[in-house]
Order: structure tokens, then sequence, then C-alpha cells
């Protein structure tokens, strides 16, 4: 059976070509035209991903996908999803992506490069669904479960966004090696972003001020010109 895609748009015409093509694919495919609608149909669980426009009636789509990643069920909250938008602002797409999206699509888009990332979406899903069967990784104190989708240090949950969480994972998976900024955005956003690497150094900033700021440990280290590295010992 065909994955089941949800599309939350409220433009109909889009809405329905995408139903036609993603149909035509052997997806099957559900939609709706709110954020309220949206959210609701996403909470029940049975779908595998998400388009999402942000601009939409009731709730914009920040929102449905903020509550989204809030929700307890892990299968729900980590269900991928991409962003569509009419508006082209870097901000907005660094605060998708930053609110967890898995990508993001400025309309007018070919539908053929959207195709294409819904793929990507869903294999990337298949493979890190079964990397998180077992694996806490560890270093100087600081564990993630990524089965759980945790991060702790001395008894403390810290709280990430999705992305800070895929850096921290690429970089903590690769301790002692230093990963470059492409690769970082490679490995933790999917695919490379048109070379916005710098968007990276932001995420790591957040990273430190949660992480290193707070509890007075050298983490993440900068390798000037190249990207970052997390060592076991400094
Ligand atoms: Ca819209």
């Amino acid at each position: 059976m065909g994955n089941s895609i949800l599309i939350v748009e409220d433009e109909e015409k889009i809405s329905r070509f995408l139903e036609l093509e993603l149909k035509h694919e052997g997806y099957l495919v559900d939609k709706a035209a709110n954020g309220r609608d949206g959210l609701e149909k996403a909470m029940t669980g049975k779908f595998d991903l998400m388009v999402l426009d942000v601009m939409l009636p009731e709730l914009n789509g920040f929102e449905v996908l903020r509550r989204i990643r809030k929700s307890e069920n892990q299968v729900i909250g980590m269900m991928p999803i991409i962003m569509l938008t009419a508006r082209d602002a870097v901000m907005d797409k660094v605060a998708g992506l930053d609110g967890g999206a898995d990508d993001y699509m400025t309309k007018p888009f070919a539908i053929e490069e959207l195709l294409a990332r819904i793929r990507l979406a869903l294999k990337k899903r298949e493979v890190s669904s079964a990397k998180e069967k077992s694996s806490i990784i560890e270093c100087k104190g600081l564990t993630m479960d990524l089965k759980r989708y945790e991060v702790r240090y001395n008894g403390d949950t810290i709280e990430l966004t999705h992305r800070e969480f895929e850096i921290l994972k690429v970089l903590l998976e690769n301790k002692n090696i230093v990963v470059t900024r492409d690769t970082l955005l490679e490995k933790a956003c999917g695919y490379d972003y048109m070379g916005e690497t710098n968007v990276i150094d932001v995420y790591v900033r957040y990273l430190r001020s949660k992480l290193d700021d707070v509890y007075n440990v050298k983490w993440i280290q900068t390798v000037r010109g190249v990207g970052y590295v997390i060592k076991e010992d400094n």
C-alpha cells in the first residue's frame, strides 16, 4: 500500500492539482483547507507525510507545525512535513526549519521537485526509524536518546528544536571528527539548501546557548573555515 499524504492548502486549485499528481504517483491522499482541520487530521496519526502551506486560515502553517512537533505521540511528532509558501524570505525559511519542518518549497514550484523532496523525506524517515531502534549517544555527560528524542545533562532535560536536535545528533555521531558545514547541512537538513551554510552557524549558536553556555562545558568546538567538532576530551 502506498504512503498516505495529507495536503493542507487553502488554495483549491493548488490543492486539487497536488492531489491528482500525488495520486498518480500511487500515494493515498487526504486534504484539508485550513489549519485547524489540517491539525485535526494530522493528529489521527494515519499519515506518513504532510504538505503544509504557511498562509492558512484558522491556524497558520507555522502554528500547525509547532503543535504537531509538540505531540507526545512520536509517530505524529516526527511525521515528515514539507512546508509551502508564497513568500521567499530567509526568515520564513529559518522559522520553518527551526520549527521542525523537514523541507521547504516556495511557490510557484515544479511538481517534479516537490515529488523528489517527498520521496527523500519518506526515505529519510525510514532510515532514521531504523537507526533509532537502539541508540543513546553520549559525550561528557551529555546524553542523546534518539528513540525518545531526548537530550539530557545532569538530570536536566534540554529542550531542542527539531533542527538543533538533528545537528547535535550528526556532531555526536561523528565524535572527534570535524564535520564540515556542508555535511551538517546535508545530513541534518536532508540535502543542500543552495549552499546556505551560514544557517548552520545560526543553529550552532542556538545549541551553544542551550548547552555549553548553560552548563559551562565546552562541547561544540569551531574549526575555523571548516566546520564543527565535538571532542571526547578537549
Ligand atoms: Ca495559502
